[in-house]
């Protein structure tokens, strides 16, 4: 008998197994697809937070998320002997005209009131380096708070953890303890077949992956596309952001617009081979926040989707405030997280 089955082996249910293993729990994971099969299985990986302006809930746990990053993935890493490929080098973005500098400089004084010491923003000359997005103004944004994972060799990397504490991921298996649900789309789609009103539904996204060697230099925003250097010597880039679609595995022009951009963008990886294309479809609530807690109506069960576009880095949060609701009844999701907020 299990005190906990999770259901659902993307980064949400992988990391909340890890978070409730930590804390003594035994611990079952169910995937009839196997892991990182949903939209955890891709390859970009930007752990970067939002603006910093307009706090609300959703941007400050995420700001906490991303600060209890680099421990979770090291932790995680050791357990296993895996090798997620976290880091944190920071983020360049070009500030492209007068008004953008503005805003810029407005919010190097919100970051430093509301990340406080933990990382800064700022304004700075574009130094003509290779790894440098082109700017028009000759000036860049640095935040020193983004980091990157890499989504594959993370769910990896979490398994391998698991492993070591004698979780496998099987393909089925009954309910034993409290359940949870994170079954990304296919969850989110199971909920809106039981309501009136849609709850979430998928979001494609298309990225691809080039042949260059950008280890430990900042990850990149320009052009709208993220440009992540991996640890392993590879840049993702991405990602498309589609509502309707055919083939929710299939690549097609619109990736190949957005290598485009990346390489107007960065002059440097003009010639970068394409070494993969990939897509996946993220699963984005009503709310567009990560939707967390009890079931409703369903005693013992429990529900951590939502993860859209930020799932990577919201999930070592995730995994704790689920595993303190789940393990210890203490519920510390944040308004506007709540499975109620969606239906
Ligand atoms: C192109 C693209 C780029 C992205 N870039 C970033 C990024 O830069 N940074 C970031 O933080 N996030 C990014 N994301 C978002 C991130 O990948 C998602 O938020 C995250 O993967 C969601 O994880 P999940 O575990 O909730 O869902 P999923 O990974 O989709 O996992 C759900 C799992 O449930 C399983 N399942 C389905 N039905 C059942 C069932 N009945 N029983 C058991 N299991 C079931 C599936 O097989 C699947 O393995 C990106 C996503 C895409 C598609």
């Amino acid at each position: 008998m299990h005190d906990i089955t999770i259901r659902g082996a993307g980064v949400f249910g992988l990391s909340i197994a890890w978070a409730c293993v930590r804390r003594g729990a035994t611990v079952q994971v169910i995937d009839p697809h196997g892991p990182a099969a949903g939209s955890s299985g891709g390859i970009v990986g930007a752990l970067a937070p939002h603006v910093p302006e307009n706090w609300n809930p959703k941007k400050a746990f995420q700001l906490d998320s991303l600060l209890m990053a680099a421990s979770f993935w090291r932790e995680v890493d050791a357990a296993g002997g895996g090798d997620s490929g976290y880091a944190r080098h920071g983020r360049l973005q070009p500030i492209a005209d007068p008004h953008l500098l503005e805003l810029a400089r407005v919010r190097a004084g919100t970051a430093h009131e509301l990340w406080q010491n933990h990382a800064t923003w700022q304004v700075i000359p574009a130094s003509g380096a290779d790894w440098e997005p082109v700017s028009a103004t000759g000036l860049l944004i640095r935040d020193t708070l983004s980091g990157l994972v890499h989504p594959r060799k993370g769910c990896a990397s979490l398994v391998r953890a698991l492993a070591a504490h004698g979780v496998t991921v099987t393909a089925e298996g009954a309910d034993e303890g409290a359940t949870l649900w994170a079954t990304g789309v296919a969850g989110l789609e199971q909920m809106n077949a039981g309501h009136h009103r849609m709850i979430g539904a998928g979001v494609k996204g298309q990225a691809a992956l080039l042949q260059y060697d950008a280890k430990g230099a900042p990850q990149l925003f320009a052009g709208g596309v993220h440009i992540i250097p991996h640890q392993d010597g590879t840049v993702a880039v991405g990602s498309t952001s589609e509502r309707d679609y055919d083939s929710p595995d299939r690549t097609d022009a619109q990736l190949d617009d957005v290598i485009k951009r990346a390489r107007v963008a960065v002059p440097v990886l003009a010639d970068a081979p394409v070494i993969a294309r990939w897509a996946g479809v993220r699963p984005r609530t009503r709310s567009r926040a990560p939707m967390l807690g009890p079931w409703p109506d369903r005693p013992g069960h429990f529900i951590a989707n939502g993860g859209f576009k930020i799932g990577f880095g919201m999930a070592p949060k995730v995994a704790e405030v689920m595993a303190d609701l789940m393990l210890e009844g203490v519920d510390a999701i944040p308004d506007g997280f709540r499975v109620e907020d969606n239906l």
